[in-house]
């Protein structure tokens, strides 16, 4: 063997299968984006919003605006494309995952039916793969029946009726609790609201969203800000528990000379002012610091603002204003989603990449007249942990009337003084949180959302919220919440995949120009997909949960599945030629016993990321050696 550089391979096992669908691994809260994604492309609308729906209270939102990991994690994104002459050109695009399930929802959500409906539906829906388990399909049963009990057990408070508050207070009222939930603004949905700009998500979506949770018997009580309206030390003692699902709604500030003092704002505040119709006195040459997502919803509506006022008072102002973005980071290293930036700079947002600034120059008069800005010359060290360096000889000024800073965002936990004492804090605005059981160290006080973990996705939050309401339960009722995991192999008799799905490309999600955008500020960007395009962006999913299994007893080495393999995903190779670890060891005891040659035997190799499950494998195999096969995981949480 010499010094030759042994294969690492994964015998494939319970964890391989629990990982292969690795779009339902991403998401928090593992909804079967696969499943869904499959629904559509068979034309099954109704079954696929059912499956999006099943883990997740919000997901018409999420339809829109989820930060969607599952498209990150994609396994079609990784798949390499090929010239004629087999070199590799480019990877492949991730399933539009989310525009599809916007689809689906769109269609059978509570954009087209009213909460009841939504409610119905949902308790008569067993996923088809849970035929094949009797067990899980009578959990999934019980648990939907409890949806039209009413929601009159012990009161929960929980704070806050952003996306955390809101799917804790789904969860407690289907476990037969009774959440109210206390929301300091006037309207519920936290950031998805305040935050996120209606030109992204309608409110009148939001709201009926919301009307679901609330139909299953959450109160949401706006308007209420404890602290100021009531103390948590009143919630406290008047609840069983209370969840603080609080966010993170403040801005965070950089210290520049010049930051305080008018027209200077941070991005949020901004946003929140926006949302509300609460007015504010932005200029006509703005000047937004950040190269986020949340940096781009602000350049980006400050932009829809001055184009609206303008238009409507164009006789009076003299001329239209303009948006410029700094950003710390060079294009590539932008945070901010690629789709953002196109559609930002598409729209006229002036994007400056690799500038910091300095101070904030006003005139004597105290207004805004300038930021100073000094180049970075590198934003991440070798670790990449943020650790800027500029060049301080190298400086410019962007004229300009108005700053706004969306560098990041803080708590507000002024509430703990009265009630909260003993709720600790990891840091100045952090409690320190089981990250478990979401228990801060005061008993019966849990925390979720963005709170809890920093600063995430929409789609964080829930699966906190609902991790908290199972922590709540068990606190309340004494009895736990187990998770249950099923495991089912189907096997695929003459598995078929659609014609030529390899090579269709991802089918562009349709959008309004950018000069119509501008036009209204709730004009929005995403059209979606038609039924046609679902189907057919759908039908590229690679369907991950389907495997081709190999039986080494009937292999009789011919070589044939390699040959046919059309992304040369597969490889025979010696024993010798692998790393061995405890699981190959015992795997190759299984099958060839204790004495096995490495010489003289032989393994198959797939290199998952190229598997595109096209079954012609299978078709190939002389002795019928290899068979594809479903695998489902499906996670169920066992009541007692
Ligand atoms: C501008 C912006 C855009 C974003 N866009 C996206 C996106 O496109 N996709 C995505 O996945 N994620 C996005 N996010 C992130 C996402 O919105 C958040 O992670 C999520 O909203 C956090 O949920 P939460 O429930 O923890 O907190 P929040 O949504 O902040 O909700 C907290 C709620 O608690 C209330 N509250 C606070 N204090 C009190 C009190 N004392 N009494 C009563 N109520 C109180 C607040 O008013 C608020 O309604 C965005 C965030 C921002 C800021």
């Amino acid at each position: 063997m010499g010094n030759r550089v042994r294969l690492r391979v994964q015998v494939p096992g319970e964890a391989y299968y629990k990982d292969l669908v690795s779009c339902q691994v991403a998401c928090p809260v593992h909804t079967d984006a696969r499943g869904y994604i499959r629904a559509v492309a068979a034309g099954r609308f109704e079954e696929a919003y059912l499956i999006a729906r099943g883990p997740n209270p919000l997901a018409s939102i999420c339809g829109r605006v989820c930060g969607a990991p599952c498209e990150a994690a994609c396994r079609r994104g990784r798949v390499p494309r090929v010239d004629d002459d087999g070199r590799f050109v480019a990877s492949d695009r991730p399933i539009a995952i989310r525009a599809i399930k916007r689809f689906a929802c769109e269609g059978f959500g509570p954009e087209a039916r009213d909460p009841g409906e939504v409610l119905r539906a949902l308790r008569d829906h067993v996923p088809p793969v849970l035929g094949e388990a009797e067990e899980m399909a009578a959990l999934v049963r019980s648990s939907a029946a409890r949806m039209f009990r009413p929601a009159d057990g012990e009161p929960v408070a929980i704070i806050g009726a952003g996306p955390a508050g809101l799917a804790a207070a789904h969860d407690l009222a289907l476990l037969g609790l009774r959440p109210i939930v206390f929301e300091a603004e006037p309207l519920p949905a936290g950031m998805l609201v305040l935050g996120v700009p209606s030109y992204r998500l309608p409110r009148d979506l939001v709201a009926r969203e919301i009307d679901v949770i609330g139909a299953l018997g959450a109160e949401i009580r706006c308007g209420i800000a404890v602290g100021r309206d009531i103390s948590l030390a009143d919630l406290r003692r008047s609840h069983r528990a209370v969840i603080v699902a609080a966010g993170a709604k403040a801005s965070r500030s950089l210290g520049l000379p010049g930051e305080r003092g008018p027209r200077v704002y941070g991005g949020v505040d901004l946003l929140r002012a926006v949302a509300l119709g609460s007015p504010i006195d932005i200029g006509q040459e703005v000047v937004v610091i950040g190269g986020g997502n949340v940096a781009y919803d602000v350049a980006r509506t400050v932009l829809r603002q001055i184009a609206y006022d303008t238009a409507r008072t164009a006789a009076r102002l003299p001329g239209i204003g303009r948006v410029h973005l700094v950003s710390l980071e060079t294009l590539e290293e932008m945070p901010a989603d690629t789709e953002e930036i196109i559609e930002g700079d598409a729209e006229g947002i002036r994007r400056r990449n690799g500038w910091g600034p300095v101070e904030i120059r006003r005139g004597g008069d105290g207004s805004v007249r300038g930021v100073l800005l000094r180049r970075c010359l590198r934003v991440y060290d070798e670790k990449r942990r943020f650790s800027p360096i500029f060049d301080d000889a190298a400086v410019e000024e962007i004229p300009c009337d108005t700053v706004l800073l969306a560098v990041g965002q803080a708590t507000d936990l002024g509430f703990l003084r009265d009630g909260g004492g003993d709720v600790e804090l990891v840091r100045p605005g952090w409690p320190k949180v089981d990250t478990e059981t979401l228990a801060t160290t005061a008993p019966g006080v849990f925390v979720a959302g963005d709170l809890a973990h920093g600063t995430r996705l929409l789609i964080d939050a829930v699966a906190s919220g609902k991790a908290a309401a199972r922590s709540v339960y068990r606190h309340v009722t004494g009895r736990a919440i187990e998770r249950d995991a099923v495991t089912v192999h189907i096997p695929l008799e003459r598995y078929r995949r659609e014609r030529g799905y390899e090579a269709i490309r991802r089918v562009p999600i349709p959008a309004t120009e950018p000069e119509e955008r501008l036009r209204d500020p709730a004009a929005l960007v995403e059209i979606g997909y038609d039924g046609e395009e679902a189907r057919r962006e759908a039908s590229r999913c690679l369907d991950c949960g389907v495997t081709p299994v190999f039986d080494g007893t009937r292999c009789v080495l011919c070589g044939g599945c390699v040959d046919v393999c059309p992304t040369q995903c597969l490889k025979l190779a010696g024993l010798d030629e692998i790393e061995p670890d405890a699981d190959f060891e015992r795997a190759v005891e299984g099958v060839l016993g204790r004495d096995a040659d490495p010489e003289a035997s032989t393994v198959i190799l797939k290199d998952e990321d190229r598997c595109i499950r096209c079954a012609l494998c299978a078709m190939r195999c002389p002795v019928d050696a290899i068979a594809m096969e479903r695998v489902t995981v499906s996670t169920c949480w066992r009541h007692p």
